[in-house]
């Protein structure tokens, strides 16, 4: 017969995961999140020719612009609050991409709309580094965040590089 002790304190459960293995409560769980923008850019540099501009970046250089239609996964990494059961609430991080990333990005020409771009080349990767940049004050400290995104349904990229994501083709 079950005694009270075999009650979690926590959620209640009979023999629940954390009851039976106190150590779960530390273990990390990952949320993510994906948002969604279209925005237009082109890849170039100034200081090069068109030639070279059309030879490194191909049709992204093309003068008036074109789109694509992002997709944006945040990862937030952390151990799972005992009292909330979150790691992070999935809801404030939704709101934070929107407030955050969307309302800056959406329907936006990132050249000419969007200050950190006036002089950056609006690369999958450095639009990954900046939305990195802009979330990360706004995450709590002790949790991860990693950011992948796509820029075609076949070319996504990450930030910050996460080992663990790699697998070693020797092993
Ligand atoms: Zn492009």
């Amino acid at each position: 017969m079950a005694q009270n002790s075999d009650f979690c304190s926590v959620c209640n459960l009979y023999l629940c995961p954390l009851l039976v293995n106190p150590n779960n409560m530390k273990q990390k769980v990952a949320v993510v999140r994906r948002e969604h923008f279209n925005a237009a850019h082109r890849l170039f540099r100034k200081d090069w020719s068109d030639e070279q501009n059309t030879s490194t970046f191909g049709k992204c250089s093309l003068p008036n612009f074109h789109g694509h239609n992002y997709e944006l996964e945040a990862k937030v990494i952390g151990e799972v609050d005992a009292e909330t059961g979150y790691v992070m609430d999935i809801k404030k991080l939704s709101d934070l991409i929107a407030e955050k990333v969307l309302e800056k990005f959406d329907h936006k020409n990132l050249n000419l709309d969007v200050e950190e771009f006036r002089t950056l080349n609006p690369t999958a990767e450095n639009i990954a580094i900046v939305i990195y940049n802009i979330l990360r004050p706004h995450i709590p400290e002790q949790n991860e965040l990693y950011i992948r995104l796509f820029e075609t349904p076949r070319n996504y990229v990450e930030y910050p590089v996460a080992p663990t994501n790699f697998v070693n083709p020797k092993s």
